[in-house]
């Protein structure tokens, strides 16, 4: 039982602090990291911190201690969460979802393929062949996306450019049948520059050997045919090639100055070389009075329309990757009425919180959206928490906690919302600058407690006039930089290279560029925006995880260096803060470790009293329930709410249940 472990390795659960600082907090995760011991409790929440070294705690037989249990049965691990989002979905047909977050660096992706190796290998007992074709595709689908959306960035060898959400389906064996991957947001830009010390996408590297890919033996399963493989080489060859692409400008007109790179690229894209080159050097746009006509770039514009164009093909690739994959595991021939429910089991792996040197827009979007997860997070654990305790008429202490709704509506209100300022600045073509946008920003928010800029307060020279502006995000706060801002929201892609690809004769390609059917005309004026697109996608995905029983991984980054043995407090210390683990703590310990309706507790344990068994001779269930605490000594642990049994500690729970299984 978790907490009957030696103490010698620290408290396996928060809960069980002598009291909760972040004194004690720190000094028992430092312990427990310096034991060896990764994993911690908070109730049902489960605390990682990178070990950075191999661990020896996930083999078989570590799987088998925790197939089936309960969760303070066992040492807190990524499989007691695994198995409880498991029995949750398999025993009360409950659609879970496991949610893991923390920053770039802190061990997600990890644990998120821990977390799917746990439930591949306690499902399919009978090794059916067709759910072992659906447990090997979800497997391996991983190391394809991490070889496409995963680079080296300076925090993170392997780090995740996209956020991911894997949906498994299972029957009503509890066997998967199948899922569905949702990307968010790919790092595009990382195909024409990275920082210093940082490269591009794994991928590029791998595919420079043309043979090798070959023999990857991961990836082979996807590309059934020869020909997607081709274009998968192609098109990172021709992404390769097209850096080279330069233009020069010579007598107001705009040229291809390295000509020999336009011919490969046509080649590899299976596009005309004369229609490539007009789409690099102009615009086709509709005139006010109907004309279709053709604009010459200037050298700036024709540079900015290659580098579009290059961002643009690796992010379809990557989105036809995805949807090959998706295409291969999804649930085929599901009848509800044969095969009963069909339930899910989603795991969330998306970027944590950002914080850099330059922030930008990047930034913005991904700090958004872990400003909408922390809500969530608040919305189920602590609010429902709250909630439900007032409802069973509970005494309990009031736990103050940051509701960040008030940031999320600074990002994405309508009208008032820093997303529909930005929008507004990219409808006026080419007037409105980034300065001038952030002035719209200065006078719409100036009253917002969570922002501000130099102007709204000239002291703060921290801050720069026409160039930062400030969030206060629950996590901390981070200035951003508007530069770019404009123009990564817009991120506009000539219908010229649409057109372009949709032409090419490779069909492959071709089925990547739909919308290159459109004229000009018909293309619409309003395309929307990055931002907005992202803004949609992040509400649909919490839509998604609303409706489902949330578990959670907190993970934490112990130290900059990927040292196993350094644990730097004092960064441990802002991300345990800005996670609200001690709120979570605060939380579970004014509250109960385990509840459960009077009728459903009686059921279980009616046969370990003698006033229930074998009569019930008690006037309700509640009485009933009781006598039952009452007999085993364990008064002290609970309340008795207006319809469930609430119990504090779970060490109660388990020598009911040891008795029990004694019967
Ligand atoms: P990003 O947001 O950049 O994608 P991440 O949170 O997904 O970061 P991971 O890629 O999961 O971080 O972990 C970073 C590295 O830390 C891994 O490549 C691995 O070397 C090490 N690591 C993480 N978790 C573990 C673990 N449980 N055991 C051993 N090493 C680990
Ligand atoms: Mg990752």
């Amino acid at each position: 039982m978790a907490e009957l472990e030696s103490l010698e390795f620290g408290k396996s659960d928060f809960i069980l602090l002598d009291e909760v600082t972040m004194e004690q907090f720190m000094e028992n995760l430092k312990l427990r990291f310096e034991k060896g011991r990764i994993y911690t409790f908070i109730g049902e929440v489960v605390v990682s911190v990178n070990p950075y070294r191999q661990m020896d705690i996930y083999g078989t037989d570590t799987i088998d201690a925790y197939r089936g249990r309960e969760l303070y049965e066992n040492p807190p691990h990524l499989y007691s969460v695994s198995d409880a989002a498991y029995k949750a979905m398999k025993r009360r047909a409950k659609d879970t979802c496991i949610v893991i977050s923390g920053e770039s660096g802190a061990g997600k992706t990890e644990a998120s393929k821990y977390i799917m190796q746990y439930i591949a290998a306690i499902t399919n007992p009978s090794m059916r062949e067709e759910v072992e074709r659906v447990k090997n595709v979800l497997l391996k689908s991983n190391c394809v996306l991490e070889a496409f959306g995963n680079a080296k960035t300076n925090r993170n060898d392997n780090s995740s450019r996209f956020g991911k959400y894997m949906d498994v389906n299972f029957n009503f064996n509890g066997d998967p049948t199948g899922g569905h991957i949702n990307n968010y947001l790919l790092e595009k830009s990382r195909v024409i520059q990275q920082q210093p010390g940082e490269r591009n996408f794994h991928s590029f590297y791998q595919v420079k050997n043309y043979y090798c890919i070959f023999t990857w033996k991961h990836v082979s399963f996807l590309w059934i045919c020869k020909s997607s493989l081709c274009v998968l080489m192609n098109e990172h060859l021709c992404l390769c090639v097209q850096g080279n692409l330069q233009f020069e400008s010579e007598a107001e007109s705009v040229f291809v100055s390295t000509p020999e790179f336009l011919v490969h690229i046509s080649a590899l894209t299976h596009t005309d070389p004369g229609s490539l080159r007009t789409s690099l050097l102009c615009r086709t746009v509709a005139t006010g009075g109907g004309d279709v006509i053709q604009k010459e770039h200037s050298e700036q514009e024709a540079s900015f329309g290659r580098d579009a164009f290059a961002k643009a093909l690796y992010e379809r690739l990557f989105a036809w990757i995805v949807g090959r994959i998706n295409s291969i595991i999804e649930v085929k021939n599901y009848n509800p009425v044969l095969h009963g429910k069909n339930t899910v089991i989603g795991v969330l792996d998306i970027y944590g919180f950002e914080i850099f040197e330059n922030n930008s827009f990047e930034q913005f979007c991904i700090n958004y959206c872990n400003e909408k997860l922390q809500h969530l997070f608040i919305e189920l654990i602590l609010q429902q928490e709250q909630e439900e305790y007032e409802r069973e008429g509970i005494v309990w202490e009031h736990i103050d906690y940051c509701d960040n709704q008030i940031i999320v509506d600074l990002v994405e209100q309508q009208h008032r919302g820093i997303i529909s300022i930005l929008d507004e600045a990219c409808l006026n073509v080419g007037q409105v600058t980034d300065t001038i946008c952030l002035q719209s920003m200065d006078n719409k928010l100036s009253q917002h407690p969570h922002y501000m800029s130099r102007q709204l307060n000239p002291s703060d020279k921290s801050l720069e006039f026409q160039k930062h502006f400030r969030i206060q995000h629950y996590a901390g706060e981070v200035t951003y930089s508007i530069e770019g801002f404009l123009d990564k929201n817009k991120d506009p892609l000539f219908q010229d290279f649409k057109r372009l690809m949709f032409n090419s004769s490779n069909a492959v390609l071709q089925q990547m560029w739909p919308d290159g059917q459109m004229s000009i005309t018909e293309v619409t004026k309003r395309p929307q925006t990055a931002a907005t697109l992202f803004k949609n996608s992040i509400i649909a995905l919490v839509d998604k995880l609303a409706c489902k029983e949330p578990y959670y991984v907190r993970c934490i980054k112990p130290n900059e260096l990927k040292s196993s043995v350094i644990f730097d407090d004092a960064r441990c210390r802002h991300q345990v803060a800005y996670l609200g683990l001690l709120e979570n703590v605060m939380v579970r310990r004014a509250g109960f470790a385990y509840r459960q309706p009077y009728e459903r507790f009686l059921q279980r344990y009616k046969m370990t009293c003698e006033y229930t068994w074998p009569n019930h001779l008690m006037s309700n269930d509640r009485e009933a329930v009781k006598a039952i605490v009452s007999q085993h000594g364990f008064d002290q642990d609970v309340e008795y709410g207006r319809t469930k049994l609430f119990v504090r500690s779970p060490r109660s729970l388990f020598s009911l249940e040891q008795e029990r299984n004694q019967l």
